[in-house]
């Protein structure tokens, strides 16, 4: 991804793509003090720019920085870089790290540094294979508690558990890695929530150790205005025995139909058909009404 023409906000300027770099003595790096987010534009609009921009603010707090650039300069910066990138439809990754002045766990002097790059990324999977559903293995890892990492932030850290179950699951031919959590309940997939359909009712996972996903919101909206019973709450893993369809949701995700977790088999029903509609519909909606 380094080596392409373009443009990245760094620091408060627009700086030529393969410009964008780092010392290798970046705190980031050694000790993951990173953050980041995952947005995507519809025509040219950034959905729920202010939203993502303010969880980016959060997710730094919670590791103990502040970022120097405000979400609404954020916000006006990625308006600006989708300009003159030329883009329509594209994904944003914003991020913000600690820089290279210490060298050791603590760095509390270092320069915070923040950039953000776009670039075009449509649908992660096939039509084909949302036709049938994607396919999850077990991941290896479970999500930590609390206690154990801050799981409120979207940190680089946290990810680490991520990749390598994403990793396996590829290696093994599924598309994904579906995470438990520290208790043994179902938590999330590798960068998406999850939702189950059960005798038509919603039922998706309490958000009280991963993101509490800004396209998990969304879709709860969207399910409570078509009246779907919606319910939030801790599920097992065996549940899914009694689950008739299964779905990810998350910015790069979008809504997408889940055929398979381990042994487990669904059909892409109607309650995903039409939240799938109703979430696609929603985004170019919102760049119709809203400011960038
Ligand atoms: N969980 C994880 C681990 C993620 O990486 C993401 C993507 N940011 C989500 C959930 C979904 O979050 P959102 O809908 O805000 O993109």
């Amino acid at each position: 991804y380094d080596d392409r023409d373009g443009e990245i906000w760094y620091d408060g300027k627009f700086v030529p793509w393969r410009e964008a770099k780092v010392h290798v003595l970046t705190h980031g790096l050694h000790y993951a003090s990173c953050v980041f987010e995952g947005e995507r534009a519809y025509g040219g609009k950034v959905f729920k720019s202010k939203e993502h921009s303010e969880r980016l603010h959060k997710s730094a707090e919670i590791l103990g920085f502040k970022i120097p650039y405000s979400p609404q300069q954020l916000v006006d910066a990625k308006a600006e870089l989708i300009r003159r990138m030329g883009f329509t439809d594209c994904y944003v990754r914003p991020l913000a790290w600690r820089g290279s002045e210490m060298m050791g766990v603590a760095a509390q002097q270092n320069t915070i540094h923040c950039a953000i790059a776009m670039w075009q990324w449509p649908s992660y999977f096939s039509p084909e294979l949302l036709e049938k559903g994607i396919r999850l293995k077990w991941a290896r890892y479970q999500r930590p508690a609390p206690n154990t990492a801050p799981t409120a932030s979207k940190a680089a850290g946290l990810y680490m558990i991520c990749t390598i179950s994403k990793h396996e699951a590829e290696a093994e031919g599924y598309q994904d890695a579906m995470m438990l959590d520290y208790r043994g309940q179902l938590a999330e997939a590798t960068g998406a929530n999850v939702f189950l359909v059960q005798n038509g009712e919603v039922h998706t996972p309490t958000p009280d150790c991963f993101l509490n996903g800004i396209t998990r919101q969304t879709v709860m909206d969207l399910a409570r205005r078509r009246q779907l019973k919606l319910v939030e709450r801790a599920i097992m893993p065996d549940e899914l025995a009694k689950t008739d369809e299964v779905f990810l949701v998350g910015t790069a995700a979008e809504v997408t139909p889940v055929g398979q977790v381990g042994d487990y088999m669904f059909k892409v029903g109607p309650v995903t058909r039409q939240l799938r509609e109703d979430y696609l519909k929603e985004v170019r909606a919102h760049q119709n009404s809203a400011a960038a």
